[in-house]
């Protein structure tokens, strides 16, 4: 080759490398350091009665789940892909009241509700009532991505998953021997009638699975993910099986925009979780946003406030994660314990359960 040739050869390949990374910079520009924070559902969780077992295994469980968020943020993915990744985690983990592992309702059925905002356009998907998609939080982005609408319910949202070619499961995927034993137990308890077994669950085994955690902690478990990305949006998610023996087509707040999720890059992104119809009548996670958004509050403030004063007024159960876009990230809760997770950028990843953790 001649030395005139090489030299051009060279200096297209010197503009073209240049022009190659001054494109992908302005795709991703790394001007927010990213942070997530991971609920695994509040309640009745306590030191006394949980066994190390259990505790190590709750742990690991929200160590996956944010390390999985967290791995999607750090290459410069959305925080919608990082709330997926971490729900989808959770959904699959049967110790949650998410996906497998959910609560069932007083009539044998595993009922599930999800949720989903993106705080960068105020998009939001849920759904509620669902029975065969593997991982209700991808069916709540799907409707918001694919269809017209923010809430899709019953039937005609498990339809609508099948068309947006979502995984579908038989129902008795869902299905856990702990959380039906939990579900009988309370079904008996109030004297309500106890439905049959559900098709396709295994055979009942022949001694009755030991209570994990206090009999009421299998009324909590859902799980929730904000997250704030390297574009500085930040995004909210909740995937729940909702309260245990439901009845009469019950919805609580997890699917319910401006109660159990919200997300805003105006100021925070938040998912709950707690006995769902208190967060509705006092539309907390958006409650949370407005009063960082107009009173000025920091965010730890606004949780605080909202779940220690105002939803401990009209006794109300639960808790709540939040983030912001500047990077804060929050918690708190009025019950006994709160799964719990938290990592930013460069910084060591913190996790909770019980209400004497940081
Ligand atoms: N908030 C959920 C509901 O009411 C339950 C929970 O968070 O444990 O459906």
């Amino acid at each position: 080759m001649k030395k005139t040739g090489k030299i051009r050869n060279l200096l297209s390949g010197a503009i073209m490398v240049t022009t190659l990374a001054a494109a992908s910079a302005a795709q991703k520009p790394q001007t927010h350091p990213w942070a997530i924070v991971i609920h695994g559902g509040a309640g009745i969780i306590e030191r006394a009665s949980m066994d190390p077992k259990t505790d190590a295994a709750y742990r690991a469980s929200l160590t996956q789940a944010t390390k999985a968020g967290a791995e999607v943020l750090d290459r410069g993915g959305s925080s919608l892909d990082a709330i997926e990744a971490a729900i989808h985690i959770l959904e699959d983990d049967p110790l949650f009241n998410a996906g497998r592992g959910a609560d069932f309702a007083a009539d044998g059925k595993n009922e599930l509700d999800a949720a989903i905002m993106d705080g960068s356009n105020l998009k939001a998907g849920a759904v509620a009532v669902v029975t065969r998609t593997r991982h209700p939080i991808s069916l709540a982005r799907a409707v918001m991505e694919k269809s017209h609408h923010v809430l899709l319910v019953g039937p005609g949202a498990d339809e609508f998953s099948v068309y947006a070619g979502l995984e579908q499961v038989d129902p008795s995927f869902f299905f856990t021997e702990r959380r039906w034993q939990s579900l009988v137990r309370q079904l008996k308890k109030e004297g309500l009638p106890v439905p049959p077994r559900p098709a396709g669950a295994p055979p009942a085994p022949p001694v009755p699975v030991a209570e994990i955690e206090s009999p009421d902690a299998h009324k909590y478990g859902t799980v929730g993910v904000v997250a704030l990305d390297r574009q500085g949006n930040v995004a909210a998610g909740t995937s729940t099986g909702g309260t245990q023996a439901k009845r009469w087509g019950r919805v609580g707040d997890s699917p319910i925009i401006g109660a159990g999720t919200y997300a805003s890059n105006q100021s925070c992104a938040v998912s709950a979780t707690g006995t769902g119809e208190y967060f509705i009548r006092l539309t907390v996670a958006r409650e949370v946003c407005a009063l960082v958004e107009y009173k000025g509050m920091s965010l730890q403030q606004a949780v605080d406030q909202v779940i220690h004063t105002e939803l401990t007024a009209i006794h109300g159960d639960g808790g709540v994660i939040a983030i912001a876009p500047d990077g804060q990230m929050a918690w708190s809760f009025n019950t006994p314990g709160m799964y719990r997770a938290k990592q930013a950028e460069g910084g060591k990843m913190e996790i909770g359960i019980f209400n004497d953790e940081p």
